[in-house]
């Protein structure tokens, strides 16, 4: 490989040493060219006329099968096999001992090593593996650009095994395109060969040792409280401890690669492997063994194992199997332009987060980390939940013209801003926005928004390596309420548990999360850590009107508990001779149904209710917001969730409460224009969704939309979408 002269006369030399070590009567090496054809690059054995004159399509003949399947084939007796496909110009005819292996270099064949023997003959495993390990050798002098162009190499990825286009779910809309970061990247080996295979062995298990020490600190850190992330961690332990895997790296080793170049080499293997596997349990073990092979790799080259650092390309695309919100967040987000997960669901936080990021994201889009490389060109397409991987010029040229529509519409929207948010008939509408960061908060003047009907606290605890002390939360909220200059915000208090972990939280094993020890629950058996919470909000809102909310609370007793404390924080700061707020209102997401049987005792303890639609979904269907499986499932313009709605409506109006939605679904047109048919006039929704619906209510008459839909809360529908949508559409309503 590292010899004189050009790539070409190294390969024939490499293919002579092969036959020469093997004793095979034929070497040749078959190149992958643009059109799916493998080229014969060079032989020994065979007619050396034949080179560059003997192509095949992948799928024809053994050769072709090797390569389609990305799987060796051993004959004993070659001319008998029916897919055997003779050419009379390279003169193979006396040849019966076949052995030939893909050439694989990222998941990817770029052509086909093979040796044949005149003799009939078995080969065994060993043997098997050996070419295979030259293989990979072979394919760094394939891609490296010497044999074929390199522009040809690229067509040829395009063309090879991979489709261009991956279907998945839109959880944000939006299109997006740039060059794939993958969340666990693959690392680029340098030396493929090393002369002492025993210090390669003591740096195998250096690495392994290190790699299941990080492991188990993992494990200690995730606890067993959250059990799908603790499930992944035991399948990885367990996979990370299979003998069998670390065996076949042990002899790639002895084979005379170096530790990374056997790690490789095995999951070169692995991916092979999985391109062949339709069960869904065992591609998804496989995928294990590709992450653990990262991790593997990463502690082989003493490198941390997040990668979100270094030099990130100036406009990328994040690919993730999925994704901790606060692990999105690790990435700079003004070069992040999209997000594909291989899972994640609509109401899962990083879909949150994504969306206060304006961020496109497609989820559950198959297979998508075997699919992508490194710095392959990607289009998200939120708007129709696909993902171009590679896309042709014709493909990328219809995507920019769309983003650069996109860009005039939000032109258009502008000139919302000077409009007054009243519908046709004349209902004046509160917009509010969602916020988590200090970054959303501009959004309040570029929107013209009323205020911020939701501020997830938790997000920056979530993005912290500890947890923030009374003063830097203080300093958190000021800058909110200074940044609102005096618009409303709702604050909301600790809301996490659940998919929502704190990294330096204790864990717990919890079998399910979501109904276990979360939000208000914390707060109210760490009153200390809730007390510090409300403590910082009311002296950052000292001299202001300040308003607070509690998350998650099941029982009337519960928000006066929560009440009682926060009067508790006041009298302090009052005792303490610190300026109070002006005006305090208090009140409480409406989340667990529980709640709603408890109105009555309530409603006239609180100021403000506000709808988090997300985990009413989950809790009135019994289905798991963050389960990709359950996701479309149940819709949240159901009859039973609509009524809901209708019935806290009228309860709250006749209580005096304000009552807003704060859920993803006041982001969504048709959605919010069934809030709107259902009562409601505060809808608080993330910034990049504040025109659309904006939009929508001016051009709905909201009295005629409620007479209809009384017509529809009865009906034993799954969704009352279909009528909805036809409604709009009858109406002129514009959904964007
Ligand atoms: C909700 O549940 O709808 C909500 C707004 O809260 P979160 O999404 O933060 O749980
Ligand atoms: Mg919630």
């Amino acid at each position: 490989m590292a010899g004189s002269g050009s790539a070409q006369d190294r390969l024939d030399k490499i293919v002579m040493t092969i036959a020469h070590e093997m004793t095979a009567d034929v070497c040749s090496c078959y190149v992958m060219r643009a059109g799916e054809v493998l080229e014969l690059f060079a032989t020994i054995g065979l007619n050396p006329d034949a080179v560059h004159k003997t192509r095949m399509r992948v799928g024809e003949g053994l050769i072709g099968d090797v390569a389609a399947h990305s799987r060796p084939i051993a004959l004993a007796n070659a001319p008998s096999h029916p897919n055997f496909a003779y050419r009379p110009e390279t003169g193979e005819d006396p040849f019966n001992g076949f052995l030939a292996v893909p050439i694989v270099r990222g998941g990817r064949v770029r052509g086909v090593l093979a040796i044949q023997h005149k003799d009939r003959r078995d080969y065994d495993e060993q043997e098997v593996e050996t070419l295979q390990t030259i293989a990979m050798i072979v394919a760094e002098l394939v891609v490296v650009g010497e044999l074929v162009d390199s522009r040809e190499l690229s067509l040829v990825n395009d063309l090879v095994l991979l489709p261009s286009r991956v279907e998945g779910t839109s959880l944000n809309r939006g299109v997006g395109m740039g060059v794939a970061v993958l969340h666990r990247p693959q690392l680029t080996i340098r030396q493929m060969v090393a002369d002492d295979p025993e210090a390669e062995l003591a740096r195998l298990k250096e690495a392994v040792t290190s790699m299941h020490s990080a492991i188990d600190q993992m494990l200690i850190a995730v606890g067993e409280s959250d059990s799908e992330h603790a499930e992944i961690m035991q399948t990885y332990r367990m996979v990370a401890a299979d003998r069998g895997w670390l065996n076949r790296i042990r002899e790639a080793i002895r084979s005379g690669l170096t530790a990374e170049a056997a790690v490789q080499r095995v999951q070169d293997d692995n991916s092979a492997r999985m391109a062949q596997v339709a069960d869904p349990y065992i591609r998804d073990r496989l995928l294990d063994l590709n992450d653990i092979t990262n991790r593997l790799l990463q502690h082989l080259a003493g490198k941390p194992v997040v990668a979100t650092g270094g030099t990130l390309p100036d406009e990328f695309v994040l690919v993730a199997r999925n994704l901790g919100p606060a692990e999105l967040l690790d990435y700079d987000r003004r070069r992040l332009r999209g997000l594909v997960l291989e899972e994640g669901s609509a109401y899962s936080h990083v879909a949150i987060v994504a969306r206060a990021l304006d961020i496109p994201v497609v989820g559950q889009a198959a297979d998508i980390l075997r699919r992508v490389e490194p710095l392959d060109f990607l289009i998200v397409d939120g708007d129709n939940g696909q993902v171009f991987v590679r896309p042709a010029d014709d493909i990328q040229a219809v995507f920019a013209a769309s983003l650069a529509a996109r860009q005039r519409r939000q032109a258009e929207y502008a000139r919302l801003l000077e409009l007054p948010a009243v519908t046709r008939d004349g209902q004046d509408v509160k917009l509010m926005l969602n916020c988590g960061l200090l970054i959303d908060l501009p959004h309040l003047k570029t929107t013209g928004a009323d205020g911020v009907g939701l501020y997830r606290t938790e997000i920056p605890f979530m993005v912290r390596p500890s947890y923030p002390d009374v003063a830097t939360q203080f300093e958190n909220y000021s800058k909110v309420l200074e940044e609102a200059g005096g618009l409303p915000v709702n604050f909301r208090t600790l809301d996490v548990g659940g998919d929502k972990t704190l990294p330096y939280f204790p864990e717990l094993g919890e079998e399910n999360p979501a109904l276990g020890w979360r939000a208000i629950r914390i707060g109210l058996d760490r009153p200390s850590m809730l007390r510090k919470q409300l403590r910082a909000m009311l002296m950052a809102g000292a001299g202001r009107d300040v308003r607070i909310m509690f998350p998650m609370v099941a029982t009337v007793a519960e928000f006066i508990q929560a009440r009682r404390i926060l009067d508790l924080e006041v009298k302090r700061l009052k005792d303490g001779g610190h300026p109070g707020p002006a005006d305090l209102k208090v009140g409480v997401m409406m989340e667990v149904p529980a709640l709603l049987f408890q109105l009555d005792a309530l409603l006239p303890l609180v100021d403000f209710m506000s709808v988090g639609s997300n985990d009413m979904l989950q809790y009135l269907f019994a289905s798991d917001r963050g389960n990709p499986m359950m996701n479309n499932r149940y819709d949240l313009l159901s009859p039973a969730l609509l009524r809901v709605l209708k019935m806290l409506v009228e309860k709250c109006g006749e209580a005096g409460v304000t009552l807003s939605l704060c859920g993803e679904m006041a982001s969504k047109p048709l959605d919010a224009m069934a809030l709107l048919g259902v009562g409601m006039r505060h809808l608080s929704m993330s910034a990049p969704a504040f025109f659309e619906v904006k939009s929508m209510l001016r051009s709905l008459h909201a009295g005629d939309l409620a007479a209809y839909m009384d017509q529809l809360y009865h009906l034993p529908v799954r969704s009352l979408r279909p009528y909805l949508r036809a409604y709009a559409a009858d109406h002129g309503v514009r959904l964007g």
